[in-house]
């Protein structure tokens, strides 16, 4: 990766660290779950209001964490708002795949999803750092499920 991208990404990620965007706890959420990722320390509630139809009205997060747990649960949050839940869980998966680097294909694929999360993209290089990446994605998924509770362990 080029050194100037790689400076923009990092800015991203620290722009989204520091000023979260959608941290809150809208109080009329109906679904809810925390996620922990005791490696890092990492702790974090998302907070989902959805529609009978499945559709993601209103999704914010509260917690605590290192800068890339912070960005990756603001990204997700903007992301996630006004799709469905197949299409959210559909956006984890691929950013699933781009954070491994399972699967080769994502990187040539001219998608806008995957452009704005590229940013995170350099976490593949650090294990433990694809679960701070995906932390709040799991937990988002994890409150669609019902499940109150997850954990990276
Ligand atoms: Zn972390």
């Amino acid at each position: 990766m080029m050194d100037d991208l790689r400076d923009l990404y990092q800015e991203v990620i620290l722009d989204h660290g520091k000023s979260p965007r959608n941290f809150r706890h809208p109080e009329d959420c109906n679904r809810m779950a925390e996620g922990d990722n005791p490696l890092c320390g990492d702790q974090l509630t998302v907070y989902l209001k959805m529609d009978r139809g499945g559709l993601v009205e209103d999704v914010a997060f509260e917690g605590r964490g290192c800068a890339i747990s912070m960005a990756s649960a603001s990204m997700m949050t903007e992301m996630v708002q006004g799709r469905n839940e197949a299409d959210a869980r559909a956006l984890f998966e691929k950013f699933h795949k781009l954070v491994t680097g399972d699967d080769a294909d994502v990187n040539g694929e001219d998608d806008e999803d995957l452009d704005k999360l590229i940013v995170l993209s350099g976490v593949r290089e650090f294990p433990m750092r694809v679960k701070c990446a995906t932390l709040a994605w799991h937990t988002m998924t994890a409150a669609m499920d019902g499940d109150e509770t997850v954990t990276t362990e």
